[in-house]
């Protein structure tokens, strides 16, 4: 058998090391506490789930779906970010329904780049802007996103060779892994950037409705111009806790998401009617969910700084996302104290290094942890810091 070299370029999965490690703790017994995973722990809520088992019921949900989606589902995205965000998009041309925003972020690089073509990725970032692209045959150009700039790219120094041969630029606002937040001056910067050297923008924006103390993420969409430029991906993953119904949308230049619809109807066949039901009761239904999830979200948040903070970790509080992004103690790369925490207390994070090299020297938590287990982790967490203590005074 010889594979293609595209897929033996696909490096082993990046936690593959930390995994061995909690897959042996758990072989011998011991119980492994994970901050590791962005998965809400949250159910999807009730009247979402009764629309579902409704449409299932429903033999026309039986066969095949249509690429495009179902007009009602076009309507219900576009009815929300009208409300949302008082944008305006045309449910026909400017909004296309994906299986999983993830789908569509993977997908799209094969609508631009072509052997040799370059894409602006953020570094640290979600790894499929920079997977997808590989894929595709092009290469990442990393924007390196630093504290001292609040975790924003600098668009202002990329080389012209760089800018001749770029297509694509990523962003991502609410931000995982750090967790910072972009205004529309930014996003207006992003627009001039674009339309002046002719760069597609995608922005990834799954986290703009998890949110704390009243702060309120902007949609890229909201930017004048932006739909001439660039499209945004949503999902329903994170707002309505459907990560396992696997439901997102692209929106924005026609062009664009007509081009990605296109790609997608020669590869797959549609997302599953009674999901897409469900997407709209979510959609047009009631609200109350998010900000009671936020709620929980924002006293995690405390409870997991009030505890870093006592253990040394710096940290900036974050103001959407459910992430935490600390800075580790001197001494440690990112790994090291990645396996530290989890051979001394069974805690599992996620190193940053594993997001690109500028994720170096920090550590990511999700707060997608029941509450329980939060407890628990944090007495877990301070014992990490008794061990440091005894060794130093040894
Ligand atoms: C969770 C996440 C997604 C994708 O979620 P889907 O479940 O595929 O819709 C996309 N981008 C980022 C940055 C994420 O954290």
């Amino acid at each position: 058998m010889k594979f293609s070299r595209r897929i033996e370029k696909l490096k082993p999965y990046l936690f593959v090391e930390i995994n061995k490690k909690i897959a042996e703790k758990k072989a011998r017994g011991e119980e492994v506490i994970s901050f590791a995973i962005g998965d809400p722990d949250i159910p999807t809520p009730a009247h979402i789930i009764e629309k579902l088992c409704q449409a299932a019921h429903d033999p026309v949900n039986h066969r095949y779906p249509e690429t495009a989606g179902l007009p009602e589902l076009c309507r219900a995205i576009a009815g929300w970010y009208q409300r949302r965000f008082d944008v305006y998009l045309d449910p026909e041309t400017e909004v296309l329904p994906l299986i999983g925003s993830k789908e569509g972020i993977g997908h799209i690089a094969f609508c631009f780049i072509d052997a040799g073509d370059i894409a602006l990725v953020p570094d640290p970032a979600y790894p499929v802007y920079s997977i997808s692209t590989l894929l595709a045959g092009g290469k990442p150009y990393y924007l390196a996103l630093k504290e001292e700039n609040n975790f924003l790219p600098d668009l202002d120094n990329i080389s012209k060779n760089v800018l001749r041969k770029a297509k694509l630029l990523w962003i991502n606002y609410p931000n995982n892994p750090t967790g910072a937040v972009a205004g529309l001056d930014f996003y207006t910067k992003v627009v001039a950037f674009a339309r002046q050297h002719d760069i597609a923008v995608c922005h990834d924006g799954p986290y703009s409705e998890v949110a704390f103390d009243g702060y309120k993420p902007a949609s890229f969409m909201q930017a004048n111009g932006a739909k001439a430029i660039g499209v945004e991906f949503q999902s329903l993953s994170k707002i309505y806790n459907m990560t396992g119904w696997r439901i997102g949308m692209v929106v924005g230049n026609a062009r664009m998401v007509d081009a990605l619809r296109r790609l997608k109807s020669n590869l797959d066949s549609g997302i599953p009617q009674a999901i897409q039901y469900a997407a709209i009761a979510a959609l047009t239904g009631p609200q109350d969910c998010i900000a009671e999830h936020n709620a929980i979200y924002q006293r995690r948040r405390d409870q997991v700084i009030e505890v870093l903070n006592k253990i040394g970790l710096k940290v900036t509080v974050p103001k959407a996302s459910f992430y935490i992004w600390a800075k580790v103690p001197d001494g440690y790369t990112s790994v090291d104290f990645t396996a530290d925490l989890l051979d001394q207390v069974g805690v599992a994070v996620t190193p940053g290094v594993g997001y690109g090299q500028n994720g170096e020297s920090y550590v990511r938590l999700s707060l997608t942890v029941p509450d329980a287990a939060l407890e628990k982790w944090l007495m877990q967490l301070s014992r990490w810091r008794n061990t440091r203590q005894t060794e130093v005074k040894k």
